[in-house]
């Protein structure tokens, strides 16, 4: 893939990269208010949707065209340049009509491929910056397919966002984060520009700044953020939605970290370190494999004297006393619950092994 890096694309001149607006756009009003004070701190690129993809029907699905003349408005009255989510053809014609000139494909637009590569063919022979969101479901090879459409179509300027993964039972998090996958999009393809989304993450305000650090501290290239002059008002996301001025102080507690190490002597240390961390982790799998022996036998006796493998009493105990014990040791509880939910998940597969093993060879 030919693509172009950040700072060659015209439109970024810092680092890390900041796309800031409104979720929707709503009235002249609150676009003028909010893109002026996001102006009036620097920002540049200002996001905001116009055509929006909403779960359900009923709820606000964006203005649509009515608000691109107002959006022309703003770009030339505040010398800023806005970015806007299209989801088809007609979406980039009536964009490019009204002078905007970036553009992100949503992540309920990038499951589809149909989709995708209708928006890549209305892009072909227009030179414009397009990021591609993240699919709502963790799949990077979904992800990566958006990205290479949109790149044959001729598109150099491409970068990727990262907003997070739909997920059942994630309590913390709108759009789990899951971390390893724009990593894993990172090593294989370090030449796309990789942005992060904390709102759509978040879902809400008091998630924005640790989840832009956890960014920062990846080498994520930068950020786009959701900011409305009157958050709790908003049409739509209000919960995650900073004013300009609370957007800005918190993008000055990011703390900014060397990329990489080229210092020889901390670079030792951090061998050392890192050879420490190696030794641990074999350790670490020497244990879980006699935990695995040990649930192995527990199975053999369950299967011997036609016991249930799954007894709710036993994991209770084990599931109320783990997150204790982590306690005393200093290890975040909610992480030691998470572990022990896929040691037991893994247990349990183990003992049904050994179910159906025995069970065929009891037939044969
Ligand atoms: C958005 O950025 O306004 C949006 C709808 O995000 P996503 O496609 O990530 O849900
Ligand atoms: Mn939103």
């Amino acid at each position: 893939m030919e693509i172009k890096r950040l700072n060659d694309w015209g439109i970024f001149d810092n680092h890390p990269v900041f796309m800031v607006g409104p979720c929707s756009v709503e009235t002249p009003e609150q676009l003028d208010n909010t893109v002026g004070e996001l102006a009036r701190l620097g920002f540049k690129i200002i996001r905001g949707g116009v055509w929006k993809p909403r779960t359900r029907p009923n709820s606000f699905e964006g203005l649509g065209s009515i608000a691109l003349p107002w959006i022309q408005e703003v770009q030339s009255k505040y010398n800023v340049q806005f970015a806007i989510e299209v989801a088809s053809p007609y979406h980039v014609e009536e964009a490019l009509e009204h002078g905007i000139r970036v553009f992100w494909i949503g992540a309920r637009s990038t499951v589809n491929p149909f989709t995708v590569q209708e928006i890549a063919n209305s892009l072909k022979g227009i030179d414009v910056p397009v990021f591609v969101k993240n699919p709502v479901n963790p799949d990077l090879a979904l992800w990566i397919g958006a990205l290479e459409r949109i790149n044959q179509a001729g598109i150099t300027r491409l970068g990727a966002i990262h907003r997070g993964f739909s997920n059942f039972n994630d309590k913390v998090y709108r759009n789990s984060p899951t971390w390893q996958i724009p990593l894993e999009l990172k090593t294989r393809y370090p030449q796309i520009p990789l942005l992060n989304d904390p709102s759509h993450i978040s879902g809400r305000r008091d998630l924005i700044l640790p989840v832009s650090q956890m960014a920062l501290d990846l080498n994520f290239d930068g950020f786009i953020i959701e900011s409305h002059i009157d958050p709790d008002k908003a049409w739509s996301d209000s919960a995650q939605q900073l004013t300009p001025s609370d957007l800005a102080g918190l993008i000055q507690q990011l703390q900014t970290r060397i990329p990489s190490v080229d210092n020889p002597f901390l670079e030792s240390q951090l061998e050392i370190i890192r050879g420490h961390i190696d030794e641990v982790d074999r350790e670490l799998l020497e244990i879980l494999s006699r935990r695995m022996k040990l649930v192995e036998k527990a199975g053999e006796y369950k299967k011997l004297n036609n016991v249930a493998i799954f007894q709710m009493e036993r994991w209770k105990k084990v599931f109320e006393s783990r997150p204790e014990w982590a306690k005393a040791l200093q290890i975040n509880p909610e992480f030691v619950k998470e572990l022990f939910d896929i040691i037991h998940s893994e247990s349990i597969r183990k003992q049904e092994e050994i179910m159906e093993v025995k069970n065929k060879g009891s037939h044969s």
